[in-house]
């Protein structure tokens, strides 16, 4: 299970850096290396755009996880080099740039854009499946998820725009409803379409979410 991301235009990323001459480049070495996004090769391209761009390139590293607080101590290391720096470019998720804010009062800015939450199916290929809405419905939709596999996010039903069995938005893949009513069929259980909530409870997914557990 990985955080996809994808990177940032150079454009867009130098847009917010125009303030700033001196960058420090932050990869990870987890999720993002996985994507081939943020890992050390893509820093080490990061950098030498960066520098062909014109600005200068203070120093770089790829912290082994970057939304780790051990990051804070990678950089605490590094403070000579960060001393040098304008600003941090971070090649991160969301977690991971807002990780290095958390350990510095510099700014700092995101190389890349987070997606989603998913699992790599075939190589550089990557599939969302639960978009953790905090009231599962698994149980009752035959382990499809109508949340994330439908794309209007219904949890009672197809909606009107269902044709053959294909989704309205994406023609091209499998209405979610269309695989749970299969799903639920095939294992002799279509009664549970029944049971599933008419409405979803919103509450749980509203943002910032924040649980302590135990
Ligand atoms: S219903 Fe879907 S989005 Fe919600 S927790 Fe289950 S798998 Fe995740
Ligand atoms: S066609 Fe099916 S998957 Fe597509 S938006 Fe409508 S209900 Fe959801």
């Amino acid at each position: 299970m990985y955080m996809i991301t994808e990177q940032k235009p150079l454009d867009e990323v130098l847009r917010q850096m125009e303030r700033e001459q001196a960058i420090y480049v932050l990869g990870c070495g987890t999720c993002p290396a996985a994507c081939h996004t943020g890992g050390k090769p893509e820093v080490q391209d990061m950098a030498e755009r960066l520098s062909q761009a014109g600005k200068t390139v203070s120093g770089w590293m790829v912290a082994p996880t970057a939304c780790d607080d051990s990051t804070g101590q990678a950089l605490r290391r590094e403070a000579a080099v960060l001393g040098q720096a304008d600003c941090v470019l971070v090649m991160a998720c969301g977690y991971g740039v807002q990780t290095v804010v958390r350990h510095t009062d510099m700014p700092v800015y995101p190389a890349l854009n987070t997606l989603f939450l998913g699992r790599e199916g075939a190589p550089r290929e990557f599939v969302e499946l639960c978009l953790q809405c905090g009231s599962c419905l698994l149980g009752l939709t035959a382990g499809v998820c109508p949340i994330t596999a439908c794309a209007k996010s219904l949890v009672n039903g197809p909606c009107g725009g269902y044709r053959d069995g294909k989704c309205e938005v994406h023609p091209q893949r499998d209405c979610a409803w269309s695989l749970i009513y299969r799903r639920l069929e095939a294992l002799g259980q279509k009664e549970k379409l029944r049971s599933i909530p008419y409405l979803k409870d919103h509450s749980k997914f509203c943002h910032p979410r924040h649980v302590t557990l135990g």
